[in-house]
């Protein structure tokens, strides 16, 4: 029944893996709501929604409805030269949803790509307003931004996965976040020295994900907001991993109240079904590109960007978010993580337990082994795959209550 399996093995390079030494993948055969459906049968509950996206659980009739429809009218034109109502549809609905006056819509296929376009559009703002020199950016500690060449080296050096490249790639200005009086004097001063040479300042807000689920407070993006706006450099949230609910709020930003210049979107933006991302830029960016000089123009493409049948299923995925029963999900979920994670906290080599919105976090003193505790987990019922030092939940907001309990009483059992 899984011959597809030995043979296709000797050929796939899988991600972030020692092809020599690592476990066999699981077979996955279908999923259903929260479920994993293996091969042999078995039923894993979900604690990652296939990072991070599938945030309505999987195959959700609305959207399978959405994309199926979308398949028989058209499932891909090229987006030169060429318009169609999903991507014009979601552009409008997107910047309707973003605060402040994020408005205006670049659309790509993976995360990475976004970031980079972001990046580009920066350095460009400088270019099209005739100010040379802001060819570099400003980044923080633990944060991870992709794994394209560009976006590693905005990435934590260390913990953004990222630490063989280190002086391979140019180095970019890195920080810690000014979560304290002493972190934000550093950062002023930092700015005061290379701000003309910074083209922009770069950061997941609340949550730094892949870069070890680190949590900051909301008044950190307003320091940050008010510190690029001192030294006059453009910043950008990575909302890649935060957007579409995870933090408790539709966008982490809003928590904070400071719309950003530009932020990325991918993820959860389809929910789970599609790949798409986005760079969304304000207008005061935009308008530096608006102009009669071709030469102004934005020069980027992806060749699949905007692909129909992913602006369908994220048109559809914002139909559900409009219903607003995700609020109320969140906030169940955020309740169970926070009460079934809890006695995690006493386990060895644990140093913290930490939950917002449906993130929750159980943090190790030094790096875990991924492969015997992905293996521990599935023998338990569900599945779970730790990063770094931190093995964590990041369930589909609808995922029902036993099965939250199989998640959280995996976490009990197994660390
Ligand atoms: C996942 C992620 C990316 C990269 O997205 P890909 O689709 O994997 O390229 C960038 N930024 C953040 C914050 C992410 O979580």
């Amino acid at each position: 029944m899984t011959d597809w399996l030995e043979a296709g093995a000797r050929h796939v390079w899988r991600p972030y893996c020692q092809m020599k030494t690592a476990r066999p993948p699981l077979p996955v055969v279908a999923t259903r709501g929260s479920r994993l459906i293996l091969a042999d049968g078995t039923e894993l509950v979900d604690g990652l929604a296939s990072w991070w996206t599938a945030c309505h659980g999987y195959n959700h009739p609305h959207i399978a409805e959405a994309v199926r429809t979308q398949l028989e009218r058209m499932p891909h034109v090229m987006f030169g030269g060429l318009a169609h109502e999903p991507a014009y549809r979601l552009a409008a609905r997107l910047a309707g949803l973003l605060p402040g006056e994020l408005d205006h819509v670049f659309f790509a296929e993976s995360g990475s790509v976004a970031v980079e376009i972001a990046m580009k559009m920066a350095l460009q703002y400088w270019i099209n307003r005739g100010v040379a020199g802001r060819g570099r950016f400003l980044a923080f500690l633990g944060g991870y931004h992709g794994d394209t060449l560009a976006t590693m080296t905005v990435c934590d050096p260390e913990e953004g996965m990222h630490s063989l490249f280190a002086g391979v790639m140019p180095s970019q200005l890195m920080a810690r976040l000014p979560v304290d009086d002493e972190s934000f004097s550093a950062l002023d001063a930092q700015l005061a020295e290379h701000a003309g040479e910074i083209a922009a300042i770069l950061v997941e807000p609340l949550v730094q994900g892949a870069g070890g689920m680190l949590f900051h407070d909301p008044e950190v993006l307003r320091r940050l907001r008010f510190l690029a706006d001192r030294h006059d450099v453009l910043l950008i949230f990575d909302e890649i991993f935060t957007g579409f609910g995870r933090t408790g709020e539709l966008f982490a930003m809003q928590a904070a109240g400071t719309p950003p210049d530009i932020v990325t979107l991918s993820k959860a933006l389809t929910g789970g079904t599609l790949p798409l991302s986005a760079a969304v830029a304000s207008r005061k960016v935009f308008e530096a590109f608006w102009s009669d000089d071709p030469g102004a123009a934005l020069m980027h493409g992806p060749t699949y960007m905007a692909n129909p049948l992913a602006c369908a299923a994220a048109n559809a995925s914002l139909d559900l978010f409009e219903t607003g029963e995700w609020r109320a999900d969140v906030a169940r979920v955020s309740a169970a993580l926070a009460e079934g994670l809890e006695p995690c906290r006493t386990k060895p080599g644990v140093v913290d337990v930490r939950v917002l919105g449906a993130i929750g976090v159980v943090e190790f003193e030094g790096a875990v082994e991924v492969g015997a505790l992905c293996a521990a987990f599935a023998d338990r019922g569900v599945w779970v795959r730790p990063m770094g030092r931190v093995v964590y939940l990041t369930p589909a907001f609808n995922t029902p209550d036993a099965d939250l309990d199989r998640l959280t009483e995996a976490f009990r059992r197994v660390l």
